[in-house]
């Protein structure tokens, strides 16, 4: 059996773990758990000598990949936190159209990897998100309203099993771990060290098109907004944001929208026919744009180094009573870093081979951002007790935004999660792998402060 050398073995009371640890979660609200032993893999080998060495001393088991779960998943009380971030090799095969690629690779290196072959996959929206956690949670990804959620594009996994075995699954071997990997998130129950995904058509050009109004529009914005999917081409990524902005030093509702062109057919053109377009603070029609854009805009929206507390829900209910309901989250805003996100989904298709399935036509998204940690209690409030009293309009969550653990929702239909579990009690009888985050495990201020999650 491969030994773990003591630089790649860490435990509780050595003098790199607290670095580790920290380092392990990139949100600046890190948790206050602590596994007992935290291992940083190099490689496929090591993730097997750290399956058996949990299972050999009774450890369960947490995973991080990227470290971008806002609520620090991999980071758990006890046990074994198993580090891939080091795990990042990205192959390209252009006959065959796919990539694999390691869980910690980022989606910039992936995308500057397939460009030159004329290739694209529907990556995270910020730089530094992490293929792991991302492609198993869904993955809502640039062009996903046409491509599809990542997860639908993987054709293949190299896994780590609980029974320390590494293996390579397809939909033919192993038909029903395929289908858990494909949007389980934060409750898969493997250690996977190779996505093999499908890649898809290079755009030929992206265009993008932002609208910034005063806030007095917010309602008629968001209204016209939910009425103009019907007309917008899958292609079209659009979102609009609630809050401060930057450019304008002012609360306004603004308005992005990206097009991911084919053809030379004007896919903004839409936009341009809002009943208050005239009512523009500023505007960007349909500018030529690259993803190196795309990805700084992104992570302008949410900063590192700052404490993030996200939450989210799907629905589909009329415009005028999810706006109605959500007066107090919008009219509450705490301050210039944080605001709500409005996405325009609009559905794609659920798959027999994938149990992904919780999405609809809007995704609102409170997302709060501060530094001060006396604040915590004050934004997560904002986030988690604000969507709360939204419970009712809710479809499910993104895994992407998960924070079961202070706010219940659904991230799968009852029937899948119900397979999920009986798939997990094939796979992983006796629970060496973690699961999704219960209230008991929270270290938020918001959990502390005895707030339950609704159910
Ligand atoms: C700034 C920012 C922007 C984001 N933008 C988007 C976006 O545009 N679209 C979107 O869909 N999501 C987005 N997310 C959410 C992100 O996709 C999820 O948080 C995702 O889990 C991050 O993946 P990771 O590998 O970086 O995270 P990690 O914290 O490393 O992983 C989270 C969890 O996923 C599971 N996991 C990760 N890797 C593996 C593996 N190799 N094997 C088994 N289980 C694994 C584990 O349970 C782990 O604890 C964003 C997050 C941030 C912080």
């Amino acid at each position: 059996m491969v030994q773990l050398s003591r630089e790649r073995l860490l435990r509780r009371g050595d003098a790199a773990y607290e670095q580790a640890r920290r380092d392990a979660v990139w949100n600046e609200r890190k948790p206050d758990r602590f596994p007992d032993v935290i291992v940083l893999a190099d490689n496929e080998r090591d993730v097997v000598a750290a399956v058996r060495l949990a299972r050999s001393e009774g450890l369960s088991l947490g995973i991080r990949s990227g470290g971008h779960s806002w609520v620090g998943n991999g980071v758990r009380d006890g046990g074994m936190l198993l580090d891939l971030s080091r795990l990042q090799d990205i192959t390209v095969d252009p006959k065959a159209r796919t990539a694999a690629v390691q869980p910690a690779a980022k989606g910039p290196e992936l995308l500057a990897r397939l460009a030159p072959h004329g290739l694209f996959f529907p990556t995270g929206h910020a730089p530094t998100v992490g293929i792991g956690g991302f492609v198993l949670g869904g993955g809502y990804g640039w062009n996903s309203r046409r491509l599809g959620p990542a997860c639908l594009s993987v054709e293949a996994i190299d896994v780590v099993l609980a029974d320390g075995t590494l293996v390579h699954a397809t939909d033919d071997t192993h038909p029903d771990l395929l289908w858990a990997a494909r949007g389980s998130g934060p409750g898969f129950f493997g250690v996977v060290t190779r996505f093999h995904l499908a890649a898809h058509d290079r755009p030929r050009r992206v265009l993008r098109t932002v609208h910034s109004y005063p806030l007095d529009l917010r309602d008629d914005v968001l209204t016209w907004s939910y009425d103009l999917l019907e007309d917008l081409s899958p292609a079209v990524e659009f979102s609009a944001k609630v809050g401060f902005s930057p450019w304008l030093d002012r609360q306004t509702v603004t308005v992005t929208a990206t097009a991911f062109c084919e053809t030379d057919d004007d896919l903004l053109a839409p936009l341009e026919d809002a009943p208050f377009r005239d009512r523009a603070i500023r505007a960007v029609v349909a500018q030529e744009t690259g993803m190196a854009e795309l990805y700084d805009y992104a992570d302008r929206m949410t900063p590192p180094g700052r404490r993030w507390a996200l939450d989210g829900i799907w629905t589909d209910e009329p415009v005028e009573k999810i706006l109605d309901a959500a007066r107090p989250l919008f009219d509450s805003i705490p301050d210039t870093t944080s605001h709500v996100l409005w996405m325009l989904w609009g559905g794609h298709p659920e798959s027999a081979n994938a149990c992904w399935s919780s999405q609809a036509k809007v995704y609102l998204s409170p997302n709060a951002g501060w530094t001060d940690p006396t604040e915590d209690l004050a934004h997560e409030r904002w986030a988690h007790g604000r969507l709360a009293e939204l419970q009712h309009l809710s479809k499910g969550l993104q895994f992407s935004d998960n924070n079961l653990a202070d706010r219940f929702d659904h991230g799968l239909s009852p029937a899948n999660s119900a397979r999920l579990e009986q798939i997990r009690a094939l796979y992983d009888p006796e629970g060496l792998f973690r699961t999704y985050m219960t209230p008991q495990e929270s270290t938020t201020a918001y959990a502390a402060a005895g707030h339950t999650r609704t159910q």
